[in-house]
Parts: C-alpha cells; sequence; structure tokens
C-alpha cells in the first residue's frame, strides 16, 4: 500500500440510523441521538492517525425517512467538500441505504475519491456493538492508497461486516444479522479479515481519465416499481399505469424477465410505453438477469416497448430511472440509458 507522509484527511456524514441512535427511557424505542454521542462511544477513533471532521444532515433520521431531498444534502456535503478530503465516510441506517448508496452514485458522476457508507445493527454504545468495527474499517478504507498513490476506492461503496460491496449492486438481506448486506450479482470489493484483502479486478476504474467530479441533484420521482404476482388484476395495472405524470414504471418480472402473456397486460404496457412512459423490466430473482428473448412471454413483453434492465438490483434500477429522468432526457434517451452500464450498476 502506498505510504504517504501526510495525514488522510476523512470527512464523516451522520445521517442517523441505529449507529446513532439511542434507547428512549419512557418509550424504549429507538430514537436518534446527537453525533457528539458516537465519538464518545468510539474513543478508539484516537488511534487512527487521521484527520477526521464531522458533519451532520440538519436532521438526524431513521433511514426509513431517506428521500431525495436527503441525498442532494449528502451530495452537497461531499462536493462542497471534494477537494479538501482524501475520503468521505457516511454513517447511515441500514433500511435504505442501498437505494442511498446507489442514488449516490448516479448522482456523483466522474467520482474517483472513495464514498464508503456503513452503519450498525446494534447502537454504537452497546456492548455488543457492530458500529464500532464497521466505522473504523470504512475510515481505513476510506484513506486507502492504490499503489500510485491514489485512493484505492474511487466509487460509492458500502462496507458491512467483513465485505465491501459495490454501492449501487447491494442489498440488505438481514433485518437481524450483523452481516446485513450482499451484492447477488457482482463480487464483493475487498474481504476484511485480519487485514483489508481489495480485490482489485472488481473495483470501478473509470474509462474517463482525470475528468473532474460531474454532480446532479435532479431527481425525478415520478416512478413506480411494480411487483408482478400471479392472479394480478387488470384494474390495478391499468390504475398504476395511468396515474398522472407517471413517466416510468420499474416492473419486477419473473424469473428470466417474464411476464403472463395476458392480452390486457401487454396491451396495458404498449399503451402506457406510447404515451412517453419508460417501462424497465427487471427480475424479482435476487440472483441472475433478464434475458428477453429467452422465453416467449419475455419476448412478448420486449415487444411492448418494455426495455431490460439487465441485473440491475431494484435499489439501482428505482434511482437511476430517477436520476435519468431527471436529466430531462428524452424517453428513447432514458429507455437507452437505462440499459448502459453507467458506474458499474451493470454487467
Ligand atoms: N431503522 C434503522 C435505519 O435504517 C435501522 C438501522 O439503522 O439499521 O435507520
Amino acid at each position: 500500500m502506498y505510504m504517504n507522509n501526510s495525514r488522510p484527511r476523512i470527512l464523516m456524514i451522520y445521517t442517523g440510523g441505529t449507529i446513532g441512535m439511542k434507547e428512549n427511557p419512557e418509550t424504549k424505542a429507538l430514537e436518534p441521538f446527537d453525533f457528539n454521542h458516537l465519538l464518545d462511544n468510539v474513543p478508539k477513533l484516537k488511534m487512527l492517525d487521521y484527520d477526521i471532521v464531522h458533519q451532520e444532515l440538519s436532521h438526524p433520521i431513521d433511514s426509513s425517512d431517506m428521500n431525495p431531498q436527503h441525498w442532494g444534502q449528502i451530495v452537497r456535503i461531499i462536493e462542497s467538500n471534494y477537494r479538501d478530503f482524501d475520503g468521505f465516510v457516511v454513517l447511515h441506517g441500514t433500511d435504505t441505504m442501498a437505494y442511498t448508496a446507489s442514488a449516490l452514485s448516479f448522482m456523483l458522476q466522474q467520482l474517483s475519491k472513495p464514498v464508503i457508507i456503513t452503519g450498525s445493527q446494534l447502537p454504537i454504545g452497546e456492548v455488543r456493538t457492530d458500529g464500532e468495527e464497521n466505522l473504523i474499517t470504512a475510515l481505513q478504507i476510506a484513506a486507502a492508497k492504490d499503489t500510485d498513490g491514489r485512493p484505492m476506492v474511487r466509487e460509492v461503496a458500502i462496507l458491512f461486516e467483513n465485505f465491501l460491496w459495490r454501492g449501487n449492486r447491494s442489498t440488505k438481506k438481514s433485518a437481524d444479522n450483523f452481516d446485513a448486506f450482499l451484492s447477488n450479482n457482482y463480487p464483493e470489493l475487498a474481504k476484511i479479515g485480519l487485514g483489508i484483502t481489495f480485490n482489485k479486478e472488481a473495483l470501478w476504474r473509470s474509462p474517463v481519465k482525470d475528468s473532474p467530479i460531474d454532480v446532479h441533484y435532479a431527481m425525478d420521482t415520478n416512478i413506480v416499481c411494480l411487483d408482478l404476482f400471479p392472479g394480478i388484476q387488470e384494474n390495478v395495472v391499468r390504475h398504476l399505469l395511468s396515474t398522472p405524470g407517471l413517466k416510468g414504471v420499474i416492473l419486477k418480472t419473473f424469473g428470466a424477465g417474464n411476464a403472463p402473456a395476458e392480452r390486457w397486460l401487454s396491451e396495458a404496457l404498449r399503451s402506457a410505453v406510447e404515451k412517453g412512459i419508460v417501462v424497465v423490466n427487471i427480475t424479482q430473482c435476487p440472483n441472475g438477469e433478464v434475458m428477453p428473448n429467452r422465453y416467449r412471454n419475455g419476448l412478448g413483453l420486449a415487444q411492448t416497448g418494455v426495455v431490460p434492465g439487465h441485473d440491475l438490483t431494484t435499489e439501482a434500477a428505482i434511482t437511476k430511472l430517477m436520476y435519468l429522468l431527471g436529466r430531462g432526457l428524452r424517453h428513447d434517451e432514458v429507455a437507452h440509458y437505462m440499459q448502459c452500464n453507467l458506474c458499474g450498476e451493470m454487467s
């Protein structure tokens, strides 16, 4: 690993989540606490020879309250401090962490520094907390350099327990295990054991060299995610697709991208596409991808104008669609870019 005499400068951004929560003595419910509580509970932070500066969202939240305005606040903090820090650690609740990681990966185009998101299943003040190790490892990853002195990680990633995952490939897999995240269609970026072993072949390296960070704030939320199931009713689907202002649909289909061959469904989807709604097909299976030509049912869907989202996670598909629509692109451009790999989100 590259050695440099200057101390790594890391900006830690606290957004809320269990890692900084405390039990309310009256209700016994966990509630966001103030950030100083976090530092008081991790005296080991002082053992890292880093300059660690912290900032927090105006109101730390349970991440189930997360929305694109909060993403904008996080992005603004990163953008305005980008030149002054070697890396960024975002402390976040686990519930929507994979959405935030995916959203930030699209909003921070041409990122060339680490943005490491972490949190914990147990509050950091608890004896058996997983928060302390997650935080310290995230800081070490944010400070790690490649042999050429550039940051080892140049993308948004999630550090949790023993793995570093690409942000826009991750999914929360457990509501109670310490090992709470997973990337079903992409290998880990690093394994955490006695040391931190980077999987260098899996790390994102931008094909565009030395281009400055390109930040985008607009996320268009006029979209919906529709999960198919046997027996889904025509009136429900038609009602959803005629939602005023709707611009995009993430359609979660069976297996390799198949849907019922019923006529009403193809008609409803075709007319949505003709109205200018972008409909993207992703699979309900955690692992694998949409293969539109494999089965007649999948092909029928493609013939209605629904575009394949290949192996996008739900979180990446939703936030990518918000991002592309937010850029004010035409329907055909959004449909095209939904099928292109922008920042490592798709194989
Ligand atoms: N509800 C919490 C949150 O996402 C759970 C957690 O932090 O793990 O903010």
